[in-house]
């Protein structure tokens, strides 16, 4: 690690050397209020635009005009294709084979599907063990589910708590709920990076540790896609789920990422809610009425694609595979080391970073609790052009995402910080 210094110079120079820094002006990053470009650090929640999006929205949107419904076949990004078009890079960023991921529908129902496939109570294994402040919609899908299922939530759901004082979850204490109560354990629902600390799990660690005791395990990426080397293949996962607005840049509400190991890629014992989508690609448009799903995760696909949601993925996935996801990776740790140095640099002790220090287990977010807060010092750094985003009860979380963030902006952010407090 290079020796870290707090001068202005310094970051100009970190940003001079680093060979990323070109990408930044493929995206359009939000002005403040006197014109300049903000200091923005929620890619964590809404990725910034890449320019590219405009113009492959633009250019669905022309050729439905022009070509109608022929567009699903005449064309080189054929609508019945499109989803296609992503499938090789997404893999690659989240460490995958190419049939283990799908890109289709939004998250949340896509956890609830797999949890159709994958969720499968019998006799007295039924629980569902999740990390305690998961983020509130994976909370409520898991709720729901087992209720779908008979079960009772209260009795039915694990939480993996931080022991008192701390906000870092153990795997000894994952170990310890499967030693207790491991034959009643039917699945392991964890999201990968968790959206409160940042804290980056061992997937593999996890897996092994459910699979040995007879569960299934899934992982909520929606943290940790785009952001940290998931690695999914290898972790041995049997599924997972991810959005593509946060750190994959792909404008609000876009489709979401969906990863089922090759293992169960031809599984004909899962349940499954069927569609169109996931039939056989030769024989769809037969219009038979017996369901014979494609091999791999595209199998769990229903509809056919929405195409103006996706064009902004393709735009993004680009960006991604030009820059190279090692690199980025690399000047990721460089970057939120760096800001974790000058936040540390900040005299008094009121701002206290709760995410791991080890880069391995975190991504690029940092989450500071604020001693003593409302959400007064949030409202401070707003209204001085930083974007970042506050969860309720004291908690800021900032994080520079390495494909369109600069040492500069996290020297910006901590001079605004500092002189807010
Ligand atoms: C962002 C996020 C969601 C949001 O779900 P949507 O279905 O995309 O609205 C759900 N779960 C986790 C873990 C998230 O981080």
């Amino acid at each position: 690690m290079i020796p870290y210094e707090s001068t202005r110079e310094f970051a100009q120079l970190m940003d001079e050397r680093d060979e990323l820094s070109r990408f930044r002006k493929s995206f359009t990053i939000p002005k403040h209020t006197d014109g300049s470009e903000s200091i923005y650090l929620c890619g964590n929640s809404l990725g910034v635009q890449p320019k590219k999006a405009v113009e492959y929205v633009t250019d669905e949107l022309n050729d439905w005009a022009q070509m109608g419904v022929k567009g699903h076949f005449d064309k080189e990004y054929a609508w019945t294709r499109y989803h296609e078009f992503l499938t090789d890079p997404m893999a690659a960023i989240v460490g995958a084979k190419p049939h283990e991921v799908v890109v289709m529908n939004t998250l949340t129902p896509n956890l609830h599907f797999m949890m159709v496939s994958f969720y499968q109570p019998t006799g007295k294994r039924r629980k569902i063990v999740m990390e305690a402040d998961a983020f509130p919609s994976d909370q409520y899908a898991m709720d729901s589910q087992v209720k779908l299922h008979g079960g009772d939530p209260e009795k039915d759901i694990i939480l993996w708590k931080p022991r008192p004082g701390s906000s870092i979850l153990e795997m000894e204490d994952l170990e310890q709920i499967f030693q207790e109560q491991g034959d009643e354990i039917a699945l392991v629902m964890i999201g990968a990076v968790n959206y409160y600390t940042g804290q980056f799990f061992d997937l593999k660690r996890i897996t092994t540790l459910g699979h040995k005791y007879g569960a299934l395990v899934g992982f909520d990426c929606a943290h940790g896609a785009g952001n940290v080397d998931l690695r999914l293949h290898e972790s041995g996962a049997d599924f997972a789920v991810w959005c593509t607005y946060k750190y994959m840049n792909s404008g609000p509400g876009s489709i979401a990422g969906c990863f089922v190991h090759e293992r169960h890629a031809d599984n004909d014992q899962l349940d499954r809610m069927a569609g169109w989508w996931g039939h056989n690609k030769e024989e769809r448009f037969l219009m038979e009425p017996k369901f014979d799903p494609i091999y791999g995760a595209e199998g769990w696909q229903q509809s056919n694609a929405p195409i103006l949601s996706m064009a902004p993925i393709r735009a993004s996935m680009e960006l991604f595979m030009t820059a190279g996801f090692k690199n980025l990776r690399t000047k990721s740790e460089l970057l939120t080391g760096y800001l974790e140095y000058l936040i540390n640099e900040i005299p008094g002790d009121r701002i206290n970073i709760i995410t791991p220090s080890s880069p391995r287990d975190r991504g690029c977010q940092l989450s500071l609790a604020v001693k003593d807060s409302d959400k007064s010092l949030f409202t401070a750094i707003s209204d001085r052009g930083v974007i970042a985003d506050w969860r309720e009860p004291d908690v800021i979380r900032v994080a520079p995402a390495p494909l369109y963030n600069s040492f500069m902006d996290c020297w910006n952010f901590t001079q605004i910080l500092a002189a807010s407090l």
